[in-house]
């Protein structure tokens, strides 16, 4: 039987799910988490099976990709069990992306599990290579473990993208030293601009912003940058630097708006489903996933969230003020 594909009511087509599948963490990145964090309860979190119907139920429905995040996606127990799941799908053909975004410490680990399951990219958040200021920004992280995950990653034949977050006063002085690192290591490279997720107790997020305006130009003082077209349905916009070759990304939630073309939405580990990141809005799955074991209610559940994706996010700090705050942080909803 065939299921009607997931349109939204502003006739985007919802083919991208990102789950995150724990919201522990082995680090506590500055912007991300506070450093004494009260985790959920077992109960509480989508068992392996539990989150394989869900994202079944999602790939029935017409997304074709998916991105495990978390927290960090790799330190959940028995994870790479769910990856194998979700290999079928690829098999099948209905899924044409399984991919995953980490921190990148246990990659040594999982890095060859992670491709015999299917995926083929991955994007690996690292900010500075300076290893003090690594372990300042994440707190518990340490540098040499994350790059021996990325030697093992590339080794396993895994691409990776670099997601860099640009914290003003911290990367700034980076700028060309990570740009060069990417290039002689045949990764492509993505800058975040910081958002305001989570009350972190005393975080400046105005602050800590870095326009990823004035990093383009900075970029553009040393290198010629051409346009890509070439867009994700997400808020990444890319340039090629003429010099390396290489491709750069830029997320910019708060300079520019992205949501017309949105094509996505994102479930928690609890099994809320949030149609936008920048707002509140969220509908239960879990409920109707436990309630029976066949998948209607699942269906129709998920049907009724997409008819309430909001046309787009209220970010804006243009007042010096982060307006459009929303109160979780970036580990629940996976970023
Ligand atoms: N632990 C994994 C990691 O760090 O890649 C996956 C989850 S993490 C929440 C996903 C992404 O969100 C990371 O690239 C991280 O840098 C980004 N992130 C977290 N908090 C953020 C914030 N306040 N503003 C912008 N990006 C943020
Ligand atoms: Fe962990 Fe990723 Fe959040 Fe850093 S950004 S604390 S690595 S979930």
């Amino acid at each position: 039987m065939t299921v009607p594909l997931l349109i939204d009511p502003f006739a985007r087509p919802i083919s991208y799910l990102r789950v995150s599948v724990t919201d522990r963490c082995d680090f506590r990145c500055v912007y991300c988490m506070a450093e004494n964090m009260t985790f959920l309860p077992k109960k509480e979190l989508l068992t392996l099976e539990e989150l394989d119907r869900m994202c079944s139920a999602f790939v029935r429905m017409g997304v074709e990709k998916l991105r495990i995040t978390g927290g960090e996606p790799l330190v959940r127990r028995d994870i790479m069990t769910f990856f194998h799941s979700m290999t079928r799908h690829l098999d099948s053909g209905a899924l044409q992306e399984l991919t995953l975004t980490t921190n990148g410490s246990q990659l040594a680990r999982f890095a060859d599990e992670l491709v015999s399951a299917g995926v083929k990219r991955i994007n690996v958040s690292l900010d500075t290579l300076d290893e003090e200021k690594f372990a300042r920004v994440t707190r518990w992280g340490r540098l040499p473990q994350v790059l021996n995950g990325l030697d093992a990653a590339q080794k396993a034949g895994l691409r990776i993208k670099i997601n860099t977050v640009a914290l003003k006063g911290f990367n700034e002085d980076e700028l060309f030293k990570l740009t060069e690192w990417c290039a002689s290591r045949d990764m492509d490279l993505t800058f975040i601009e910081v958002m305001p997720m989570g009350d972190l107790g005393g975080e400046d997020r105005v602050g800590q912003y870095w326009s990823l305006k004035d990093l383009r130009g900075q970029l553009a003082e040393h290198y010629t940058l051409t346009d890509l077209d070439h867009r994700t349905g997400g808020p990444a916009r890319y340039v090629q630097l003429d010099e390396t070759g290489q491709q750069v990304g830029f997320i910019t939630p708060l300079t520019h708006n992205f949501c017309e073309s949105c094509n996505r939405v994102r479930l928690t580990c609890t099994g809320e489903l949030f149609m936008c990141l920048g707002q509140e809005d969220n509908a239960d799955l879990r409920t109707p996933l436990r309630a029976s074991e066949a998948d209607d209610l699942l269906e129709d559940a998920i049907r009724a969230a997409i008819a309430r994706k909001p046309k787009g996010h209220d970010f804006d700090y243009s007042r010096q003020r982060a307006d459009g705050q929303v109160s979780r942080h970036m580990s629940h909803t996976g970023g």
